[in-house]
């Protein structure tokens, strides 16, 4: 018995020792508590909450419409650009722990900029974060930027013109916010201007609506990747379609789980898509707000859905691929986590 759990035991370290790239994080989803409070408590901004534990306390979700407005509540509650920085840090920090060594996270520039923060200083700061994030932990990263469906098309252009004033660091697009209530077809003609751009493309698709809202990232906004696409195992024929198209999914199963779009990891249709050779990856989301981070969902990945390290590897091999880095960055990714797979494969045989 001891000698099993011994086993198990290294596995799971082994598990987290793997090389791991996360391309679905919201800057503002992993504000760790403590960093939350000294906002409130330095701005004085007017809060419901009181302490830390409070804050924990509210990321108890009844639901996926309870989970968007903790996430408006939290967004009121980051009135200066200079909390960016240590926000940005802190997620490098904790992507180290966990053997991320490279990190696409996405910024909701217009939840911030449309209660007056300024674009140009909260990207300032983000890029300080990032500086010394990167020297001190050696975690790579670039910055998408979510341009928010519920705010409408106007807004949505007003994000790509900031972005074509400042265009540094910004590797993509993407489209967060409520997906059934503001489908994606509108938002065509942006993702067009966004390629146009040099920007690559990503929609949240398939998270809490149903397959078409998939269809149509596909078809209007053309995106490479998708964040979430779980309702596509409702849809025979669009799972074809990513099996043949090699489009990505960037799966976040705990997210998924704690929103309550899927009932418990065990019927959470990860497993099928791997099985089926479908490209994903796999994400943390709002490490925060879901009480998760990478090495949880390798883990649980591992112990709910039995992967095994060499499809976990595969996983993290799948994010390097799918990385909107350039053609040496990645044949470097690519090299290194081979070597650190090599070490941790002879260290468990
Ligand atoms: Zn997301």
């Amino acid at each position: 018995m001891q000698h099993s759990y011994q086993i198990d035991m290294e596995l799971r370290d082994a598990i987290k020792a793997l090389p791991k790239a996360e391309h679905h994080v919201h800057l503002l989803g992993a504000i760790r508590p403590a960093t939350l409070m000294k906002a409130i408590t330095d701005t004085g901004v007017d809060s419901p909450y009181d302490s830390i534990e409070d804050i924990e306390r509210s990321f108890e979700f009844q639901n996926f419409a309870h989970f968007i407005s903790v996430y408006k509540q939290i967004i009121s509650l980051v009135t200066e650009e200079r909390y960016f920085e240590p926000m940005t840090y802190e997620l490098l920090e904790s992507s180290k722990e966990c053997n991320v060594k490279y990190v696409e996270m996405s910024f909701s520039a217009p939840d911030h900029t449309l209660q007056g923060l300024d674009f140009e200083l909260m990207m300032k700061a983000i890029e300080r974060g990032i500086r010394r994030g990167q020297s001190d932990f050696g975690v790579k990263a670039d910055i998408r930027i979510d341009i928010v469906r519920n705010y409408g098309l106007e807004s949505a252009m007003k994000s790509l013109d900031m972005i074509e004033n400042r265009p540094e660091g910004i590797v993509s697009i993407d489209i967060g916010g409520s997906e059934k209530e503001y489908p994606s077809k509108p938002y065509a003609e942006v993702y067009s201007r966004a390629r146009e751009m040099g920007l690559h493309t990503v929609a949240h698709a398939g998270e809490a609506a149903g397959p078409q809202s998939i269809w149509d990232a596909v078809t209007y906004l053309g995106v490479e990747r998708i964040g979430h696409g779980i309702s596509a195992i409702q849809d025979e024929k669009l799972m074809k379609n990513l099996q043949e198209t090699g489009i990505t999914l960037e799966v976040c199963p705990v997210s998924n789980v704690r929103t309550r779009v899927v009932d418990s990891l065990r019927e959470h249709p990860i497993r099928t898509f791997f099985d089926r050779g479908l490209s994903l990856t796999v994400n943390s989301d709002d490490p925060t707000f879901f009480d998760t981070d990478m090495n949880n969902e390798y883990v649980q990945l591992h112990e709910v859905l039995g992967f095994t390290i060499q499809e976990l590897f595969q996983i993290s091999l799948n994010a390097v691929e799918s990385s909107f880095v350039d053609a040496e960055t990645k044949q470097q990714m690519r090299r290194e986590f081979q070597n650190d797979y090599s070490k941790i494969i002879d260290s468990i045989e």
